[in-house]
């Protein structure tokens, strides 16, 4: 979502007359798009805008700005407590960040952070590097309010693009060379079309058949929201990618509604299986979060238990960090950290063993595999992307481009890889 951000916002100070350049060595400007659901992604811009100080006085760099989350979560607290932060913008006013430049370019300081019920920047193209998977925000804010989660005090409440200027943009994605396209929202089963009350379901079909050759893949879904027509919708297009990443968030029904997650583990565990009924090959992911407030050895083993029994593909996995003014903080941070890591570090072992052994039952299979280009780790080799969401490594010849679609035959694995041979 963040990245995605980030392509409206460079729009935005491009339209402005703003050139964007790739190293902040050459900027006059910075600005860094932030994250505050958890406090570790604050430390690392903490840590970036103390690199950038020394910057700020050796070089042309004359305004630094913070965008996004941790901009609507601080405020003027962000600038009082940070001389050199020049303006700060939450996700809903980005429209003002060229003009709030310009002011700081005259040393007056700038701060935007007001939440908007309507804002989508439906009208705004984002300036998408050139590649072959694009992100597409089909909605904004959040009304869920799962007890933990900072996300609808800053990025507000729910609003959706209509289901016409998404389909225009997949298509317009198509013609400009893309082949991939990820359609975004923190909950995107509670998408709604202003205009025609369409749902999620009918807004991917729409994708799906506007665009019957691009791959359509959409993160995230809310377990309560995962609708039998939405599961029927995926199964029955080729195009729409059979992985589905659904946050878990822990295996104790007690939690979970301490959470506020409005769903039990059986209820989870049901929509896995109709899942599963429909698409047997379907890949899934989750979010767990470990040493959640009041959370015992026995709710931690429960989420175990979970884990073991459904068996996803893949997980991220997080230790509970509190946030401010959320449900969850007034319960206090009562599971100690020593043992937070320990719970979390036992979550890790077993989803690697688990993705692991899952990854063995790959080998032998074909998959159509996405072709992104040379593998970051090994250049003679190349990468690309699996329906199914998983990293496959294999060695190209002459006739592979990026944006191609290659059969591979999976040979071995690891945890996070396939790497195979072309059929
Ligand atoms: N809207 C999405 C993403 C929310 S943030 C969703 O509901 O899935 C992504 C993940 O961060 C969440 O699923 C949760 O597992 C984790 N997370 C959110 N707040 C957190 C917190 N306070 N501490 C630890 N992990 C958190
Ligand atoms: Fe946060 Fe819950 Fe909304 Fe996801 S669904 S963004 S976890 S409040």
């Amino acid at each position: 979502m963040n990245v995605s951000d980030s392509e409206v916002v460079s729009r935005i100070i491009q339209d402005a007359g703003y050139e964007i350049v790739s190293s902040p060595k050459n900027a006059n400007v910075v600005l860094l798009n932030t994250c505050s659901v958890r406090e570790n992604a604050e430390r690392k811009i903490f840590e970036r805008l103390s690199s950038l100080k020394k910057f700020k006085k050796s070089s042309q760099l004359n305004v630094i700005g913070i965008l996004g989350c941790m901009a609507e979560r601080m405020r003027s607290k962000l600038i009082d407590e940070n001389d050199i932060v020049d303006l700060a913008v939450g996700p809903d006013e980005y429209r003002k960040v060229p003009e709030l430049i310009r002011k700081a370019f005259t040393g007056e300081k700038g701060i935007a952070v007001k939440l908007s019920r309507v804002e989508t920047y439906d009208d705004i193209e984002p300036l998408r590097k050139e590649g072959i998977s694009a992100w597409l925000a089909v909605m904004r804010g959040c009304d869920k309010f799962c007890s933990f989660c900072v996300v609808p005090f800053t990025r507000g409440r729910e609003r959706s693009r209509t289901l016409k200027s998404i389909v225009d943009e997949v298509v317009k994605l198509w013609d400009d060379g893309f082949k991939e396209v990820t359609l975004l929202g923190q909950n995107v089963n509670s998408y709604r079309c202003p205009e025609t009350s369409s749902d999620f379901a009918d807004l991917l079909s729409s994708c799906a058949n506007a665009v019957p050759n691009m791959r359509i893949r959409f993160v995230t879904s809310h377990p309560q929201d995962m609708s039998n027509k939405l599961i029927e919708t995926i199964a029955s297009h080729k195009n729409i990618c059979k992985y589905i990443h659904l946050p878990l968030q822990s295996g104790s029904n007690r939690i979970l509604a301490l959470m506020n997650r409005n769903y039990t583990v059986e209820h989870f565990t049901e929509r896995i299986s109709y899942i599963r009924s429909l698409i047997p090959d379907c890949a899934l992911s989750t979010d767990i979060i470990a040493g959640f407030p009041t959370e015992t050895l026995e709710d931690h083993k429960k989420t175990l238990q979970a884990l073991e029994e459904i068996r996803f593909d893949g997980a991220y996995m997080f230790k509970y960090s509190p946030r401010e003014n959320t449900k969850a903080y007034k319960l206090g941070d009562d599971v100690p950290e020593q043992e937070k890591i320990y719970r979390l570090n036992e979550i890790i072992e077993l989803q690697n063993r688990i993705s692991k052994t899952i990854n063995l039952t790959e080998h032998g299979k074909v998959h159509e595999v996405l072709v992104e280009g040379p593998s970051k780790k090994n250049k003679q080799k190349w990468q690309g992307r699996s329906d199914t969401n998983k990293v496959v490594i294999f060695q190209p010849n002459e006739e592979v481009k990026v944006g191609k679609i290659v059969r591979i035959k999976i040979l071995s694995s690891t945890s996070a890889t396939l790497f195979g041979e072309l059929v």
